[in-house]
């Protein structure tokens, strides 16, 4: 009897894309190995996956058709890993009800209500909630049925199930300042210096920031967010955003949302907000750190203390992935210096929104691959 070998993928980037990527081409019947600087376990600002609050949840801007499904996609995967309410299989989806507070509200939304959200009629139990049960200053609020992440328990689990299927994950750190060619180049060494085989159909490119040096895009740049544990855990996600820019001004350009989610088994919530454009520091900043701190009383009243404070169990930050011509999920022939083309497909540069969109843009993944044996 004659089996064909499956063809091997190569999937560079262990965030949630990179993971995503590689569970989905495994499922499909592909042969995959991982290679990434940083594994489920880290934690490095530039690692932005481990970092994420991860809700479901999104804004008016998610407009087109494509970034819509995405958003369904992982709305209807996680609901499925998430059967049970909370996180009873260790992946680390429970289910939480979405309250968000906006203390600006023009005239068109309140006239238009649930029909301004391109997803109300998606998810479970949306509602426009009364103004008489709206908090001071909070001008619009809305709620539904959603989910949050632990989103380091998430990625060690998705990493388990590519293990289970087979795939391999080694830790490498490619080179910067070369040309792609020369990167997948020191890739396939790689795997022949590890003992693996080397004759790869594709390769993936889920690298997210590191893309701007290992594939020249200049597009790249951080989104940078400040990420703050609060002891407790808060009773389900929420989200403010402040009226108008003068406070954009007033926080150095940062756009003004704070958010609370719990962590939920940990005994721990998470507060973020404050999103910086270009901002590569990894310093926390002390004025955004108080200024969250507030913001969140409104959110979490039931994690303050006696005096009325958090208490803030660490601190850190994480840097988006953008790209400012937008996400870039498509095939790029290169030129192997020995002449041979190969074959890259990119999922980057997702930003914003970029865990949501993980599941939907590894079935684009996989179709892509397919076309390439298909031609
Ligand atoms: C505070 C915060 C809150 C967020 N909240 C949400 C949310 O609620 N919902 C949501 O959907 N998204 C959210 N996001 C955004 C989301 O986390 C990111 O869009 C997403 O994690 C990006 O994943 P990625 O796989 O593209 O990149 P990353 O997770 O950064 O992974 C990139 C991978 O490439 C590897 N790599 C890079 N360079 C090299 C190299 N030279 N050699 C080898 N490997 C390399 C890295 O080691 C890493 O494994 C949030 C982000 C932050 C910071």
């Amino acid at each position: 009897m004659s089996t064909t070998r499956q063809k091997l993928i190569v999937v560079l980037g262990a965030g949630v894309h990179g993971l995503h990527a590689a569970l989905a081409l495994l499922e499909a019947g592909y042969a995959v190995t991982i290679l990434s600087k940083h594994l489920p376990g880290d934690s490095n600002p530039n690692y932005c996956s481990p970092w994420s609050v991860t809700n479901w949840a999104s804004d008016v801007s998610v407009v087109d058709p494509e970034t819509q499904q995405w958003y369904l996609d992982a709305y209807k995967y996680w609901a499925d890993l998430s059967t049970d309410g909370d996180d009873t299989n260790g992946a680390g989806v429970s289910r939480r009800t979405y309250i968000s507070y906006c203390e600006e509200a023009n005239p068109s939304l309140l006239a238009a209500g649930a029909s301004a959200f391109w997803y109300s009629d998606a998810v479970l139990s949306f509602k426009i909630l009364p103004q008489e049960s709206l908090p001071p200053g909070v001008k619009f609020g809305y709620s539904f049925g959603s989910f949050c992440l632990n989103s380091p328990k998430y990625l060690s689990y998705i990493q388990t199930r590519i293990l289970a299927l087979s795939g391999t994950i080694i830790r490498t750190a490619l080179p910067t300042g070369q040309n792609l060619a020369s990167v997948l180049q020191t890739a396939r060494k790689t795997l022949q210096s590890n003992g693996l085989r080397d004759d790869v159909f594709a390769f993936v490119n889920a690298t997210g920031l590191g893309a701007r040096e290992l594939v020249g895009d200049e597009t790249m740049f951080p989104i940078r967010s400040h990420a703050i544990f609060l002891k407790g855990e808060a009773k389900g996600m929420s989200d403010r955003l402040e009226a108008g820019l003068s406070n954009m001004v007033a926080m150095g350009g940062a756009l003004p949302i704070s958010y609370v989610s719990p962590r939920v088994g940990e005994g721990i919530s998470f507060l973020g907000g404050y999103m910086e454009e270009g901002v590569w520091s990894t310093d926390p900043s002390p004025v955004i750190v108080e200024r969250l701190l507030d913001r969140a009383k409104l959110l979490a009243p039931e994690l303050l203390d006696a005096n009325g404070n958090f208490e803030v169990v660490s601190v850190g930050l994480g840097l988006r992935p953008h790209r400012a011509s937008g996400v870039r999920v498509e095939i790029e022939r290169v030129q192997g210096k020995d002449g041979e083309e190969v074959a890259v497909v990119h999922d980057y540069g997702h930003g914003h929104g970029g865990f949501i969109k993980a599941i939907g843009s590894a079935k684009k993944v996989v179709e892509l691959v397919d076309k390439l044996g298909n031609e």
